[in-house]
């Protein structure tokens, strides 16, 4: 499901040269039209090519205004519905919105502990060191053996 811009909740992230959805774009689809000559609406973003839009949705994820939203495939859901996802510190939440107007709200987790609390060497072996160092204990030293005469040139 490709991504689209809301242009009512947009504010072009405050007309900075490069905005929050740009940057984080992997396939740099997201553009700013700064006088409103590409798209009608000046300082709104726009995914410039829904049809090559990867569907990471870190754009959606990101924005600071919720302005990206995702646009169904009529396939998957009916026409007109919505979803949008509002990340929070600790959750998830994706907001589904269906064409006859029902609403539904699901709520993930995305962590469990505190933001930057994590060292990323906690129980590194302090001897591993020493370990890499007997070539006996690899994988690939001491217990196999190889013939490579096979690929000597004669
Ligand atoms: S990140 Fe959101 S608010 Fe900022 S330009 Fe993109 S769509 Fe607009
Ligand atoms: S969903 Fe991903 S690929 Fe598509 S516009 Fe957003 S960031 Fe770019």
């Amino acid at each position: 499901m490709p991504t689209y811009v809301r242009t009512d909740k947009c504010d072009g992230c405050q007309d900075q040269k490069k905005t929050v959805c740009m940057h984080i774009c992997p396939h740099d689809l997201m553009r700013l039209d700064k006088d409103g000559s590409e798209t009608g609406h000046a300082k709104k973003a726009y995914n410039q090519e829904p049809e090559q839009c990867w569907e990471c949705y870190a754009c959606v994820k990101i924005c600071p205004q919720n302005a990206i939203e995702c646009r169904s495939y009529a396939d998957v859901t009916p026409l007109g519905g919505m979803v949008q996802p509002m990340r929070g510190s600790d959750a998830i939440v994706w907001n589904i919105k269906f064409r006859n107007g029902n609403k539904k709200r699901f709520e993930f987790p995305i962590r469990t502990i505190a933001e930057e609390s994590i060292d990323p060497y906690s129980g590194t072996p302090e001897t591993i060191e020493a370990e890499l160092a007997d070539h006996s204990t690899l994988f690939t030293k001491g217990t196999h053996s190889c013939d490579f005469s096979q690929f000597n040139a004669s």
